[in-house]
């Protein structure tokens, strides 16, 4: 048996900025983490100069946690706006975010394909967009975003029927979220009005460490390096008379003052039986998508001159293209790239027991069946190297009332199991910005929690 002040159950951005908070702050606390190495959903690899992103791999405009980390920690960001190619009735359209009026002009043709310019179109998008500005401090991933705010029980489907969005721009509004996060249609209208609302208003801008997310959980991770215990699972938070009092890890029982939980919120509940009714049910509304993910380096520019990427939001099999070199040129050597392809949905289950080989060859068959023109996508075999991750959890949903319900929980656990604090995506606004901001401000609650009660 051993005694620490506080542990941290979960090495991801959560756990990984909770630790780094705590150190930051003079506490020594002890990370476990059930994987081989910290990082979760943000990890990354190197391969042959290539700097890879498994899991989660842009920032927009409103991560303002996750700018402080990179700047302490001396990550230098590279800024760029998302330029995507959209596939409409078998044509490629693309849109610039720049608010020129010959850019205007210029995109005319794409608004009508997207289905901006119908009558329907027109009347519910200007609503949309009324909307998005009118709420616009809500439409943020900040960690201090007042977004729980308006959430509630509506579905973002309810939301658009009404609004009387017609289908050719639900297609529009959606496509991006569809294709990562699965059917965003049953989600809360709050989040998904968040993630199309922050883009619009920041013009698709996005930041990011110049090697990637990866870089910044291994940059953590470094930073924590002799306070993470890997491949140590816990299989219990003991808590006794209304306190948290330790874990249980492989057998060891560890004493701590303060317990951090910073796994995905629909494993808490097993880690914490004792759990009252209220968060119980609070955590019962958190899901997440499935999502699978191929990555391949390849010769050259893989897609048509200047594109981020390609959305293929009427093809239910075909994935999300991005070429990651042309936003972090620095993750590629040079003249090559790294071409990602990303599927949500239950296509990303269907393909998730096949093998690596057999998913790299049918995401890559249902994306040249509508290649974008001028692209370059590789052959099956070939490529400097191509790796393929699956996640059963990948993206926070946000079922409608999800966030509302979860902005309660920390007054609920209070006065109910003392010196427990959860952290994660979940609690926050779902990205890395709300992992790490939570993980950040369970530390702070925490360390005051200790410095009251000193040894
Ligand atoms: C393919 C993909 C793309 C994404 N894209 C983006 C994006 O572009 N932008 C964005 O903001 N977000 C993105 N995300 C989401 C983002 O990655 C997550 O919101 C964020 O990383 C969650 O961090 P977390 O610490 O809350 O959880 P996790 O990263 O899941 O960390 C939880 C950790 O707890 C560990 N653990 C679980 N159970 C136990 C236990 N019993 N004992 C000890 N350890 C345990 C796990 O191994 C894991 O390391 C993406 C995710 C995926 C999968």
């Amino acid at each position: 048996m051993s005694a620490h002040r506080a542990v941290i159950v979960g090495g991801g951005f959560a756990g990984l900025s909770a630790a780094y908070t705590l150190m930051k702050r003079g506490i020594t606390p002890l990370l476990l983490e059930s994987s081989d190495r910290a990082g979760g959903r943000g990890k990354g690899e190197q391969i042959d100069g290539f700097s890879v992103d498994m899991g989660a791999f842009v920032f927009t405009a409103t991560y303002d946690t996750a700018f402080r980390i990179c700047e302490e920690l001396g990550l230098p960001l590279v800024s760029s706006q998302m330029k995507f190619g959209h596939l409409r009735g078998g044509r490629w359209v693309t849109t610039s975010p720049e608010g020129s009026l010959g850019s205007f002009v210029r995109q005319l043709p794409a608004a009508v394909a997207l289905g901006f310019l119908s009558p329907s179109g027109f009347r519910s998008g200007t609503k949309v967009m009324r909307q998005i500005r009118r709420q616009a401090e809500y439409m943020s991933f900040a960690g201090d975003s007042p977004l729980a705010e308006i959430d509630d029980d509506e579905s973002f489907g309810d939301y658009l029927r009404r609004l009387g969005v017609p289908r050719k721009l639900q297609v529009t509004l959606t496509g991006p979220l569809k294709m990562i996060l699965g059917d965003p249609m049953p989600a809360g209208q709050a989040l998904m009005r968040a993630y199309i609302g922050e883009t619009m208003l920041s013009g698709g801008a996005v930041s990011m460490p110049e090697r990637g997310i990866g870089s910044l959980s291994a940059a953590l991770a470094a930073e924590c390096a002799d306070v993470i215990r890997v491949s140590t699972p816990v299989s219990r938070i003991v808590v006794d008379g209304g306190k948290a009092t330790g874990v249980i890890a492989g057998g060891e029982t560890i004493d701590a003052d303060a317990v951090i939980c910073a796994v995905p919120g629909t494993k808490v509940a097993d880690l914490v039986p004792e759990l009252p009714a209220p968060v119980r049910r609070a955590l019962g509304t958190v899901s997440y998508s499935t999502g699978c993910r191929v990555v391949i380096g390849v010769e050259g520019s893989p897609l048509p001159e200047g594109w981020h990427g390609a959305l293929y939001p009427e093809d239910d099999d075909a994935p999300l293209l991005m070429d990651r070199s042309k936003f972090l040129p620095a993750c590629a050597p040079p003249g090559k790239s790294i071409l990602d392809l990303l599927i949500g949905r239950d296509r990303a289950k269907e393909l998730i027991p096949l093998d690596d080989e057999s998913i790299k060859r049918e995401l890559l068959a249902a994306a040249r069946r509508n290649a974008p023109p001028g692209s370059k996508l590789p052959g099956d075999d070939e490529g400097h190297f191509f790796g393929v991750h699956r996640w059963e959890e990948a993206l926070c949903m946000g079922q409608p009332g999800m966030l509302a319900a979860l902005a309660e929980v920390p007054g609920q656990l209070a006065g109910s199991i003392d010196n427990l604090f959860l952290a994660g995506d979940y609690m926050g606004i779902p990205s890395v910005n709300g992992a790490l901001s939570t993980g950040e401000s369970a530390a702070v609650r925490v360390a005051e929690l200790l410095a009251a009660r000193p040894r």
